[in-house]
This record gives structure tokens, C-alpha cells and sequence, in this order.
């Protein structure tokens, strides 16, 4: 009795009763593949460049920053048109602290409580969390056993549960999919249908990663004023600790994302930090070029051992299938390579890291899978 005076009862939201914080285990082991991270520290010179930024923006931190961050907004609209080809006006690009910062804006403007988030599940687990904290209810569908997404199933579901918003990840984190973009056209077509309206959130986090000739959903922003498509500084550009997320989307859905975002919510240093990295962005799409050919050494190697491996667009890839795939996990842990053990029952994911960390984890899947 004296206990419970002394410690009254929190008021927590019931739905978040019992709930532990969402995250990898951050571990100190010599090779880390198991966050999506780039495994490429950024150069001298773009530290030197970032250095020098962040001591002019410090020179100014007694005031507030640019509420709008418009120098960054336009350097993100020159690295989308450099990237993509799609030329989009400054004011069509939002930026958060990380993307999952963009996506619980969009939660914020057009979810809510009566209101439903639908995704396709296999896919990244913070999107439940967004609709939880935002109140808005969430339903998941169902991808392909081979991770694709079926378009008529896709309307099917968005016809059905008629949600304010949609989330699809192209690539899909952890599989590595990417859509076709007749699939994602179908889902804009469906969601235009949709009474009240539909925002539809392509999540490019990966974008940089897909292979050639696989469109961005940039290139139909024009056509389709309810469409959003975020991005990342976080994997292609190597900045994950900067925390800068972005999306391109109409004016119009961009401004009520900024009803919605706490005012001076990216930092003089974060805006500093990102503007100094994006005059990099050559060098830096190099080491994507790279990476991505790092991944599929990595598929075809997977694929040669006898594994099922899943498609990847991404900088990870995605392969099975392990009876006890927690103790594969643990042995490559054993062996000081740190992956995930997500997705489908089964499976595991893979980052995909310097020549070195992915030979040493060639090297411990082999010992430990008995390749
Ligand atoms: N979307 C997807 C599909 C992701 O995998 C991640 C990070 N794992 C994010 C968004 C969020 O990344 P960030 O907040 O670092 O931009």
C-alpha cells in the first residue's frame, strides 16, 4: 500500500503497455552487417568539408535555424535531378531527422484515430509503430511467397480497407524487392479511388541501391499529386548518424507535412552536416556503384553455396533457409559478424560491407552452416 503512494501508476496508453523500444542489438564486434549501415566512413576531405561546416554554423547557434531549411531543400532537389533525372522545385522537398522522422509526419497529416496505414507485409517493422503512435490504425497484406507484390491483390486491399495512407518500401526492407513501376502505378490508381483521399509513400530508403533500369518512383510524381516518395541520407550517402531523411512529393502534400513538424525540428548542425555531404554526392555515388556490385558478388555466392536467396535492389540481401536460424546467427556472432535475424522464419539478412567484412562473413557462414 505504502509502495503504491509512493509510486502512483502511470498513465501509459494502454496499447503501449508491456512494449519495449524498437531497435537492432547495437553490439561492440569487429564486423557490423546487421543495420543496412554503409560500411564506408566518409573520405578525409568530406569530414574536413563537414568540420568546417558545422564550426560555421556553431558560430550562429544562439539563434534559431532556418525554420525551412531552404538551401538544403534546393541541394536535395539538385541531387534528386543528378540522381534520378526527375528536376523538382525546392518547395517539393520536405527533410526530417532521419526518414523515419518523414513517415510519422505523414502519419501525423494523414493518419489519426478512424483513419488506417496498410502496407504489405514482409516489410519494415517501424511502419506498425508510426500507425500505433499516431493512433491511426494499421492492417498489413500479404506480398508473394518470392516477395513481389501481386497489383491485384494490392487494390484488392486498398478497395477493402479504403486507408489514408500507404506505405510501400521499394526496395523492400528486409527482402530486398523492388517494384516494378506498373505495380506501383496500379496502387496510385487504387488509392485515387479511395473516398477521402490516399497518400501513397513510396519509401526509397534503398533507392540509390537498385540495379539498372529500375525506375524511381520519382519519375511519377509528376502524373500523381498523392504520391510521396521518401529518401535517406542514412545508407547510399554513409551519413545514418547525421540523421537526415527526406521526401519529394506536390507542394501541396508537402505543406501539410509542415503544419505537422515541430518548428526548428532539423538543427543548424544537421542542416550543415547534410548540405556539406550532398557536394559530395559524386564521390559518394561512387562507392554506391560499388557496393551494389559487392551485393551481387554476395547473391551469386549465396546462390552458389546452395542457399534460396531473395532478389536485392538493396544494399542487403536477404537468404535461407535455416531450421534454427537463430543458431546461425549465433555462431556468425561467435565468429564476430553481427547480421539480423528478420523476416519470415527461416531466413536472415545480410548487410552488405567492405570486401573484407563480407570475406569474414563468407568465411564464418561456411564454419557455421557448414557450407
Ligand atoms: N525505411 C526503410 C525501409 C528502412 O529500412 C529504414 C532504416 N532501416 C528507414 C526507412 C529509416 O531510416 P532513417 O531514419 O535512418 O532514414
Amino acid at each position: 500500500m505504502t509502495a503504491d503512494l509512493a509510486r502512483p501508476a502511470l498513465p501509459l496508453r494502454p496499447e503501449l503497455v508491456g512494449l519495449e523500444p524498437y531497435g537492432a542489438p547495437q553490439l561492440d564486434v569487429p564486423h557490423l552487417l546487421n543495420v543496412n549501415e554503409n560500411p564506408y566512413a566518409p573520405s578525409d576531405q568530406v569530414v574536413a568539408d563537414i568540420a568546417a561546416a558545422v564550426a560555421r554554423a556553431a558560430r550562429g547557434l544562439n539563434r534559431y535555424p532556418d525554420r525551412d531549411f531552404e538551401a538544403l531543400r534546393a541541394d536535395l532537389a539538385d541531387y534528386l535531378a543528378t540522381e534520378s533525372g526527375v528536376r523538382l522545385d525546392p518547395g517539393q522537398v520536405w527533410a526530417a531527422n532521419g526518414s523515419n522522422e518523414i513517415m510519422l509526419h505523414v502519419l501525423q497529416a494523414f493518419g489519426g484515430p478512424g483513419r488506417t496505414a496498410l502496407s504489405f507485409a514482409p516489410t519494415y517493422s517501424m511502419y506498425p509503430e508510426y500507425a500505433r503512435d499516431t493512433s491511426t490504425s494499421w492492417v498489413a497484406g500479404r506480398r508473394e511467397d518470392d516477395f513481389s507484390l501481386d497489383p491485384d491483390v494490392a487494390r484488392a486491399a486498398i478497395a477493402e480497407h479504403a486507408p489514408s495512407v500507404v506505405l510501400l518500401a521499394s526496395p523492400n526492407n528486409p527482402t530486398g524487392t523492388a517494384l516494378p513501376a506498373a505495380t506501383v502505378v496500379a496502387v496510385l490508381d487504387a488509392a485515387a479511388q479511395v473516398p477521402g483521399g490516399c497518400v501513397v509513400v513510396v519509401d526509397e530508403a534503398y533507392g540509390e541501391f537498385r540495379r539498372r533500369g529500375v525506375p524511381s518512383a520519382l519519375e511519377l510524381l509528376a502524373e500523381h499529386p498523392h504520391l510521396a516518395v521518401s529518401r535517406t541520407m542514412s545508407k547510399a550517402f554513409g551519413l545514418a548518424g547525421a540523421r537526415v531523411g527526406y521526401l519529394a512529393a506536390a507542394t501541396q502534400l508537402v505543406d501539410a507535412l509542415r503544419v505537422v513538424r515541430l518548428p526548428y525540428h532539423l538543427s543548424a548542425v544537421t542542416q550543415a552536416v547534410a548540405r556539406a555531404a550532398l557536394a559530395h554526392s559524386a564521390e559518394l555515388m561512387a562507392q554506391v556503384g560499388s557496393l551494389r556490385d559487392e551485393r551481387d558478388a554476395l547473391v551469386d555466392w549465396l546462390r552458389g553455396k546452395g542457399l534460396t536467396v531473395a532478389e536485392s535492389d538493396a544494399n542487403f540481401v536477404l537468404f535461407g533457409m535455416f531450421d534454427d536460424r537463430h543458431a546461425i546467427w549465433q555462431g556468425l556472432l561467435d565468429r564476430g559478424v553481427l547480421i539480423r535475424e528478420v523476416g519470415p522464419q527461416g531466413w536472415l539478412r545480410v548487410s552488405v560491407g567492405t570486401r573484407q567484412e563480407t570475406a569474414a562473413f563468407k568465411d564464418a557462414l561456411v564454419e557455421v552452416a557448414s557450407l
